[in-house]
């Protein structure tokens, strides 16, 4: 999980970059085994810059095609790479079966990410992951956001024999936000 999801201080102003209660749950349950990393923390350490991908996104940045800026222009791309080389390493040590990463990052980012510096005035939105969750994603593993509500329902129907499905809950990618920004059809 991303390590900030889990309330760990490694965002990049030292917080865990707000609170996430559809997966904070996860952390009470003695049957889960969950495993943090935050792979920006690991390359750049905390407090940093931020950061952004210009040119494309995770997967562009893993095939050389865009990069990892940071608000101040420093080239961060190598560091960002090198991390989610951590990341896959620890995922794959670990046997990870799911992956729950913290969307809009430029490293964890799994549905939605900046299309360049999100501080610009014309900031956009771009479908796509960041560095970190690529690299997870090419290797195969299965990977989901804090903010796909209908996927965490059956996660956790599936660790906890007393939870009801909330059927009305949806995943980030049918939003009404998601669907109006990407003008994507139901
Ligand atoms: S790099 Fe990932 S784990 Fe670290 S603070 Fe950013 S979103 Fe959270």
């Amino acid at each position: 999980m991303s390590a900030c999801l889990t309330g760990m201080l490694c965002g990049v102003d030292g917080s865990a970059n707000g609170e996430y209660p559809s997966v904070l749950k996860l952390l009470k349950y003695h049957t889960v085994k969950l495993i943090p990393f935050c792979p920006e923390e690991f390359s750049f350490g905390t407090p940093r810059e931020m950061c952004d991908i210009h040119g494309g996104n995770g997967m562009d940045v893993l095939n050389g095609k865009a990069k990892v800026l940071t608000e101040s222009g420093i080239d961060w791309t190598e560091g960002m790479i090198k991390a989610s080389k951590k990341m896959l390493e620890v995922a794959q040590r670990e046997n990870v079966e799911l992956a729950v990463m913290m969307d809009i990052s430029a490293a964890c980012g799994s549905e939605v990410i900046y299309d360049g510096n999100r501080y610009a005035e014309d900031k956009k939105y771009q479908i796509g992951t960041g560095v970190c969750t690529a690299q997870l994603l090419k290797a195969g593993f299965k990977v989901i956001s804090q903010r796909d509500f209908a996927a965490l329902e059956i996660l956790y129907s599936k660790i906890d024999d007393t939870h009801i499905i909330n059927t009305d809950a949806i995943d980030h990618n049918d939003g009404d936000w998601y669907r109006e920004y990407f003008n994507t059809k139901k």
